[in-house]
């Protein structure tokens, strides 16, 4: 069923070497042999999604929303493949895989219908006035178009969503831009399975072959070489801030810097206030215990900082919350490479001397082992020790005691930029919870009240981002119809006849998409 190649613009082929990927349940080898990838396969696949930019760029919305639902069938019909493999590869629950599925194929249907609806274009005219005086105004209309091929990486803890035919592929594919994905090293079964559906979905619907490719890992050359590649012009990034760094730091020292979307780390801090702790600190430390828990905790979304005022409140939410935790079994996280990471931040954390350990366990040597832990911290020290603010991707989390409520808001001015930011409160937090948002607004991408930000509802009103290092560019967004925005740019053409112009502009409106004519929104018909 596997070939183990990369595919590129239609074709399936060998690398110099090959690789096996992980089975983190049992910490064995997979059996498949995927070939590595190369600069050179990174070359062909960008040359390929050139040569045929301007084609996909320009057909019209319906057709690329036919291939976009082609996909999602075709992903829905290796269904059982994909979460039997998946499965293998991630050691993610099936359900949680069938889960990530549903999401993925309702994620292209949803860019499907957006672009078909046509307001993403943006579309803007301006009338030509020439007995204006005292100079005419000329006709100028403008548009949004695809920036060109983009280059898409997917994270180990979304083997699907964030992945092959993820929120990042779904996007630039919708805006019209081909795409050349970096296939990861944790999941290439589950990637080759998505791929294969892809380019069925190619066939199916009489795309160019160049629209899609999907190079397998080789070492950091062929994720660098895909950003330094001159033709690709957008790079979309889910994963870690170390790898999301370098990978942006290449983009703009490039001779022509290109935009770089990564969606990098977070610690999502949620805000205990003292009415919600008063009335139910347990219930909120259970309900607390269940998010941080969820995935092995691998969710970038993972409420990981707490900050609350210290006393008695407190202590029953930690006591519990420790108890909840201590009865949760550990489990095989992603990766070596994360496990290991989890590990090294936790002992670092319990030896911390300003750090009180509240739970920390290890419950067997596997490689991939992942268990919760509860880290205790006073505000003073946690300001002081920066190290402390520091990602614990896995299912551990950090209290911050704080003296009294000016303290928190103290905390939250100086905070990084964050993904989320939770506020746990009751009616009678009102008052505090209104001086804390415009503070949580220069922060988060998204603020919740009374819920867990683990679970992101694709729609066209979220947000997943936020200000570094949450993302690399605080104004866009990688989930919600939003993120479409990410890979195109306005074009203005001034004074062209009605037949040059692009369908999106022209007087007739062939496409019926909504348009802004001399500042009045145009409905269609
Ligand atoms: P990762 O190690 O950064 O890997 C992501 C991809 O980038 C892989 O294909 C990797 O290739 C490549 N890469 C990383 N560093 C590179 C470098 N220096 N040069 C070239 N390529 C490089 O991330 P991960 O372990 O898969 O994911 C876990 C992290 O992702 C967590 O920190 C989590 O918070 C974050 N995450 C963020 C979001 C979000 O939306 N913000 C969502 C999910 C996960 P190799 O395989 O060759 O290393």
């Amino acid at each position: 069923m596997l070939s183990g190649k990369n595919y590129i613009a239609g074709e399936w082929l060998d690398g110099p070497d090959v690789f096996q990927a992980d089975n983190p349940a049992t910490g064995e080898k997979l059996p498949t042999k995927f070939q590595q990838g190369t600069e050179e396969h990174v070359n062909q696949a960008a040359r390929a999604a050139d040569a045929c930019a301007e084609e996909f760029a320009a057909m019209a919305p319906a057709k690329r929303a036919a291939f976009l639902r082609a996909c999602a069938e075709e992903i829905d019909a290796r269904g059982d493949e994909l979460t039997e493999m998946g499965n293998l590869e991630s050691a993610l629950p099936a359900a949680r895989l069938q889960g990530e599925r549903g999401r993925t194929v309702g994620q292209l249907r949803f860019f499907a219908d957006w672009i078909e609806e046509g307001s993403w274009f943006e579309a803007r005219i301006e009338t030509a006035q020439p007995n204006r005086t005292p100079l005419p105004k000329p006709d100028i209309r403008s548009m949004f178009k695809a920036l060109g091929p983009v280059g898409v990486f997917g994270a180990s803890n979304f083997p699907l969503a964030f992945s092959v035919a993820g929120g990042d592929t779904a996007s630039a594919l919708a805006a019209g831009c081909p795409v050349v994905f970096k296939a990861h090293a944790a999941h290439p079964g589950t990637s080759e399975i998505v791929a294969q559906a892809i380019a069925a979905a190619v066939e199916k619907t009489g795309m160019p072959k160049g629209v899609f490719s999907m190079v397998h890992g080789g070492g950091r050359i062929v994720g660098q070489s895909l950003v330094a590649h001159p033709l690709i012009k957008a790079v979309g990034f889910t994963g870690s801030t170390g790898g999301g760094r370098a990978l942006f730091d290449i983009a703009v020292s490039r001779p022509d810097p290109i935009p770089f979307y990564g969606e990098l780390g977070s610690n999502n801090p949620v805000y205990l206030l003292p009415n919600a702790m008063k009335k139910n600190a347990a219930g909120i430390a259970k309900a607390w215990a269940g998010s941080l828990t969820m995935g092995v905790g691998q969710f970038c979304t993972n409420p990981g900082l707490l900050l609350a005022v210290k006393g008695a409140d407190l202590d029953t939410f930690v006591t519990t919350a420790v108890e909840e935790l201590g009865g949760v079994a550990s489990q095989a996280m992603l990766t070596d490479r994360v496990s290991s990471a989890y590990h090294h931040v936790n002992d670092d954390m319990a030896k911390h001397p300003k750090v009180t350990c509240a739970l920390k366990r290890r419950d067997t040597d596997g490689p991939f082992e992942g268990s919760p832990a509860v880290y205790r911290v006073s505000a003073a020290d946690w300001q002081a020790n920066p190290e402390l603010a520091e990602e614990m991707f896995g299912p551990a989390g950090i209290i911050i005691e704080c003296d009294n409520e000016e303290q928190i808001l103290e905390i939250s001015a100086k905070l990084f930029g964050q993904l989320t930011a939770t506020i746990q409160m009751d009616d009678a937090d009102a008052a505090f919870a209104t001086k804390l948002r415009p503070l949580l607004e220069k922060v988060a991408g998204r603020i919740l009240v009374n819920g867990w930000p683990t679970g992101v509802e694709v729609c066209h009103s979220m947000v997943h981002g936020g200000p570094y290092p949450a993302s690399t560019d605080s104004r866009s967004t990688s989930v919600g119809s939003l993120a479409i925005k990410r890979f195109v740019r306005p074009v203005a053409y001034q004074a062209f006849a009605d037949a040059l112009l692009p369908d999106a502009l022209k007087d007739s409106n062939p496409l019926n998409i909504p348009r802004l004519v001399d500042g009045k929104w145009q409905m269609p018909k």
